[in-house]
């Protein structure tokens, strides 16, 4: 079932969302070599915890052990922070989290470098972040689902990376996934109609290599076959009577 938001529940959301890009804010300067990914989840946890009645969305979703999903290079979502794992000069590590404040939930995600990247990386980076705006000016009143999986899609075709089909961007409101499942391709005029009050995440997922991924035997991690680095960004955006309203922003 889709539910559609007020817009005083809209409101509620982008709250929750100032809190994720405040936090967003803070974590390039705290990443370098040697910085463990459990320190990053540390820091996050208690930043979010210190913003009244806000609580951490991930920990404890479907069991998920953090505050932060840390995902570095070939892996493309969903990596569990560890003391153990400490960055790299040359990383790009996804920072995912969610955010629940008074019963509404808000998700966005951002890749980030670690030093020196390579150049080919760079652009995955600046393409898979251009193909998240460019589907998130689709959110509009009138148009279909469709419409922004093509024009997330069209980047990545262009630039020959693998767009990873088995995850995919959702609902978000009362709950942290709702329907419906927002895919990072399609064709354009297709799917259901965006009316006033859909709030949805978008996050496209590139891969430098092909689109295929697995799951570790964590049950978590999901990592590129070909063990090619993949990018990955999110907003939480409402459809608005005057256009797209990014709520992570
Ligand atoms: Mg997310
Ligand atoms: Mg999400």
């Amino acid at each position: 079932m889709i539910s559609l938001k007020t817009p005083g529940e809209i409101d509620i959301i982008a709250r929750a969302g100032a809190i994720i890009s405040a936090l967003y804010r803070e974590i390039p300067g705290r990443l370098a070599p040697g910085v463990s990914t459990r320190e990053l989840d540390r820091f996050a946890e208690s930043f979010i915890r210190d913003h009244a009645g806000a609580e951490p969305a991930f920990k404890g979703l479907y069991g998920f052990p953090a505050t932060l999903c840390t995902s570095i290079n070939h892996e493309v979502v969903h990596g569990i922070p560890s003391d153990k794992r400490k960055l790299v000069n040359g990383d790009i590590v996804s920072v995912d989290c969610g955010v629940k404040l008074d019963g509404f939930y808000a998700d966005a995600a951002v890749t980030l470098p670690v030093g020196e990247i390579l150049p080919e990386v760079t652009r995955l980076l600046e393409v898979t972040r251009e193909a998240l705006n460019r589907g998130i000016m689709q959110a509009h009143p009138g148009n279909r689902l469709g419409d922004i999986g093509a024009a997330i899609q069209h980047p990545a075709d262009e630039a020959g990376y693998g767009i990873v089909r088995e995850l995919v961007g959702h609902g978000v409101g009362r709950e942290p996934h709702e329907e419906p499942q927002v895919p990072n391709y399609g064709k354009a005029g297709r799917g259901m109609p965006l009316e006033i009050g859909l709030v949805l995440a978008i996050e496209p997922m590139f891969n430098l290599g092909t689109a295929n991924v697995r799951t570790l035997s964590d049950r978590w991690t999901v990592v590129t076959v070909d063990r090619a680095v993949s990018a990955h960004f999110e907003h939480t955006v409402a459809v608005t009577a005057s256009g797209p309203r990014i709520l992570t922003q």
